[in-house]
């Protein structure tokens, strides 16, 4: 799994709602690449905290428009790995 591969999935994975092997593939990549795993945990900070708070969760079209920008900005890395 590369960067891009991860932040599609992110959303899925923090709701848990990836296949099995997805969600070991996604768990491999956060082990080697620091960067995902910032995203990952500042993320899943955002959403832990939304819930909390009882506030009601970003709303899909947000979320979606949230990952795309983050995919874009993964894609405009020049170093990118593998
Ligand atoms: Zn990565």
């Amino acid at each position: 799994m590369q960067c891009a591969d991860l932040i599609t999935y992110l959303s899925d994975y923090i709701d848990n709602d990836l296949p099995v092997e997805l969600t070991r593939e996604a768990e491999e990549h956060l082990a080697t690449c620091h960067n995902c795993k910032v995203v990952l945990d500042t993320t899943r900070h955002t959403v832990t905290l939304l819930k909390e708070h009882g506030q009601v969760a970003i709303k899909p079209v947000r979320r979606k428009a949230m990952f795309a920008q983050l995919e874009t900005a993964f894609l405009k890395q020049p170093n990118q790995p593998g």
